[in-house]
């Protein structure tokens, strides 16, 4: 994969700048996902039937998981995993990290893990240097999220949803002032909705089987209300089930947690295009924090020693970007999020020489190595 050079120098005091000599984009506002460690291997191929007895507790019946995940070839598997990723994304946007086809994602930082993972994807380079555990430590890296809440343009206009306790941390709330709902926090302010005042009346009410971090349902479902009541223009949400259902071994739920969060951003989308603000004027990335292992339960974990752990997928959908659908040569890094939302804001985000560039072709920049399948 080239870049596009881009030709203006860099503002290296606030790390962002306009891109006064790109055309102009479409795009007004950006909404990041990510599923935790969800894998490849999945997004791509769809359930793994030989995985369907490493479930224990939930879903646990190989033979339901057989007729519910395990139909059919890879291409109509992974379409019954992800139908909103295969029906929509991967037809109207692009989708990269199909490894057997020829296209590459990884993360650039070597520790294949949570914390590492978003820093690098919110603030555009690894630091293997400081983050190096999944501590709860207030990240010394200002995200693209921070950066942009300090433009007037986006002041008050950046909000982060998430279930890993760990995002206050991650996005240095103390330093950033980003509003981060993440963890067991509720809604909180006046003029709760309905919604939010049932949220939280249901999470305190419901345990959650990973102890800090909430289930995925009440990120999504508080997200969602914040987005109608708030109308932001840059919005995080960082999922969570995926990656805590592997960790348990339990394949039969991380399958239903890759469905289920399908149809949430399903959902979402299908707000965004009905709402004047959204409609035809925002982006959707996607993309995970970390891949896993392959080989026998490895599956299940990941870290520095896992082999395959930093092999990762991204996803575009929006106005700016081209539907050249799944790639299938190329290499793209973790590191490139956070430029490219920037840029689709028509932003330079380029705090530090290491920041990734922007994904040219989500930009529209489509070049020879990124054609259609
Ligand atoms: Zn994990």
């Amino acid at each position: 994969m080239r870049f596009t050079a881009y030709l203006l120098p860099l503002s290296l005091l606030s790390g962002l700048s306009a891109l006064a000599q790109t055309p102009k984009l479409r795009t007004e506002n950006v909404v990041l996902i990510t599923l935790d460690g969800m894998r490849w291997q999945e997004v791509f191929g769809g359930a793994d039937s030989t995985l369907f007895r490493q479930s224990k507790h939930y879903y646990a019946d190989p033979k339901t998981l057989q007729k519910d995940f395990g139909q059919g070839p890879p291409e109509q598997r992974r379409q019954t995993l992800m139908p909103f990723l295969w029906g929509t994304v991967a037809k109207q946007g692009q989708l990269y990290g199909n490894r057997p086809a020829g296209s590459l994602v990884n993360v650039t930082n070597t520790m294949r893990f949570s914390y590492p993972g978003y820093n690098e994807i919110l603030t555009g380079a690894a630091d293997d240097a400081r983050i190096k555990s999944n501590d709860p430590l207030d990240n010394p890296n200002k995200s693209v999220l921070e950066v942009l809440n300090q433009q007037p343009a986006f002041k008050g206009k950046v909000a982060a949803f998430g279930s890993w306790e760990a995002y206050p941390y991650i996005l240095n709330e103390k330093r950033s002032g980003l509003p981060v709902n993440a963890g067991q926090r509720l809604a909180t302010g006046p003029g709760l909705t309905p919604g939010e005042q049932l949220l939280n009346q249901l999470e305190v009410a419901s345990p959650s089987p990973f102890g800090e971090e909430r289930l995925d349902a009440f990120t999504y479902s508080y997200a969602l209300e914040h987005l109608k009541k708030n109308k932001p223009r840059v919005l995080y949400i960082g999922f969570g089930d995926t990656d805590d259902w592997a960790h348990g071994g339990e394949y039969g739920a991380y399958l239903h947690a890759a469905q289920y969060t399908d149809q949430f951003i399903r959902q979402l989308w299908e707000y965004l295009q009905s709402d004047p603000q959204y409609r035809g004027k925002t982006t959707l990335l996607l993309t995970t924090d970390h891949g896993r292992g392959v080989a026998g339960t490895q599956w299940q974990t990941h870290g520095r020693e896992v082999v395959g752990a930093d092999q990762i997928w991204f996803a575009a959908l929006g106005p700016d970007t081209p539907a050249i659908g799944p790639a299938t040569t190329g290499q793209l890094y973790q590191n490139q999020v956070a430029a490219t939302l920037a840029a689709l804001l028509g932003q330079d985000y380029a705090p530090t020489p290491a920041t990734g560039k922007p994904v040219g072709a989500v930009l529209g920049h489509v070049t020879t190595t990124a054609k259609a399948k």
